[in-house]
C-alpha cells in the first residue's frame, strides 16, 4: 500500500525507522503533474533501495514573480496512481507553510554555478531549488536522490551543493525522457496549445543538428550557436532565451566543443518557457 504523508515530523519519523532497520532510502523530489520522465526516474529509484519516496511540492520559493507558481499544473490524485504504478512507497507532499513557517529565514546558496544560464534568467529561482532539496533532504534522509538531466544545470548545482556540505546522498542523474517526436516531456508542455506544441518540435530539432554537426567535424562554438539559432528562427512562435555551448561539469563557456560539451537552449513560446539540453558527443 502506497502511503501519503503530509506531516514533516511523520516523514523523519518513518525514515529514522526505516534507517535504524538498516533499509536503504531512494528518493525522487518532484513538482508533481507527473509523466514518463518522472516514472523513469522512479523506476529506477525502485531498484536501487528499499523505501522509494517521491516528494511532490511545488517550490514557491523557486518561483519569480510573475512567474507561473500559481496557473503550475497540479494533480494529486493522478500523481498520486502515476507514483504507485512506477513502484514509489511513500508520497511526501507537505503544506507551503509547514516547509516555510512564519519567520523563515534559512537559505542554501551555490554560487558560480547558478551565475550563467537559467540563473541568469531566473534571479534567486536556483537559491529556491538547493533550499528546498536541502530540506528535503533532512526530512526525507534518503540514501541515493535521483534527478533528470533535463534539468541539467539543476543537477549540477545539486551536485556540487552535496559536495561542498558533505551531504553523505548518492546523486544518480538521469537520461532526459522525451516524447516520440522529440519533445522532451515536461508539465509544462500542458500549457501549449496545439499551434505552439508543433513549434516546440524546434528545440530537440537544433540539438539534432547541434550533434550531427558536432559529429561532422563541426569545432566551432559560435557556427554551431548559429545552426541552432537558425533552426529555431525558422518558428515565429519561440523566443529564444539563450543559446549556450559550455563544458558540461564547469558551465564554463567553451569556444572549441568537445564530446563532453553542453548544448543549453531556453526559449519562450507564447507564456510557456521551456528548457532543453544535450551533450554533443553522447546520446540523451
Ligand atoms: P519537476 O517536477 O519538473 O521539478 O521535475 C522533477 C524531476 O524530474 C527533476 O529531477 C527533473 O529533472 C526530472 N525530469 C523532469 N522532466 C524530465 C524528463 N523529460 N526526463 C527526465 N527527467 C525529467
Amino acid at each position: 500500500m502506497m502511503k501519503i504523508v503530509e506531516s514533516v515530523t511523520e516523514m523523519q519519523s518513518l525514515a529514522a525507522e526505516f534507517r535504524v532497520g538498516g533499509k536503504t532510502i531512494v528518493f525522487v523530489p518532484t513538482m508533481g503533474y507527473l509523466h514518463d520522465g518522472h516514472a523513469s526516474l522512479m523506476r529506477e529509484g525502485r531498484r536501487r533501495g528499499d523505501l522509494l519516496v517521491a516528494s511532490i511540492f511545488v517550490n514557491p520559493s523557486q518561483f519569480g514573480a510573475g512567474e507561473d507558481f500559481d496557473a503550475y499544473p497540479r494533480d494529486l490524485e493522478r500523481d498520486a496512481r502515476m507514483a504507485r504504478e512506477a513502484g514509489v512507497d511513500v508520497i511526501f507532499a507537505p503544506r507551503a507553510s509547514d516547509i516555510y513557517p512564519a519567520g523563515y529565514q534559512t537559505w542554501v546558496d551555490v554560487d558560480q554555478l547558478t551565475l550563467p544560464l537559467c540563473g541568469a534568467s531566473r534571479p534567486g529561482h536556483f537559491r529556491g531549488v538547493t533550499t528546498v532539496v536541502c530540506k528535503l533532504f533532512n526530512i526525507v534522509m534518503p540514501h541515493v536522490a535521483l534527478f533528470g538531466k533535463k534539468d541539467y544545470q539543476q543537477l549540477a548545482v545539486i551536485r556540487k551543493m552535496a559536495a561542498d556540505l558533505n551531504v553523505a546522498i548518492d546523486i544518480v542523474g538521469m537520461p532526459i525522457i522525451r516524447e516520440t517526436d522529440g519533445l522532451a516531456m515536461s508539465s509544462r508542455n500542458a500549457y501549449l496549445s496545439p499551434d505552439e506544441r508543433r513549434a516546440a518540435l524546434c528545440l530537440s530539432r537544433g540539438i539534432a543538428e547541434a550533434r550531427r554537426l558536432f559529429a561532422a567535424g563541426e569545432r566551432e562554438s559560435g557556427r554551431l550557436k548559429d545552426a541552432v539559432a537558425a533552426v529555431i528562427a525558422a518558428e515565429p512562435l519561440v523566443v529564444t532565451e539563450y543559446i549556450e555551448v559550455r563544458d558540461g561539469d564547469t558551465l564554463e563557456e567553451v569556444a572549441v566543443p568537445g564530446g563532453n560539451t553542453l548544448l543549453a537552449l531556453a526559449v519562450r513560446i507564447g507564456k510557456t518557457r521551456l528548457i532543453d539540453n544535450g551533450v554533443l558527443g553522447e546520446p540523451d
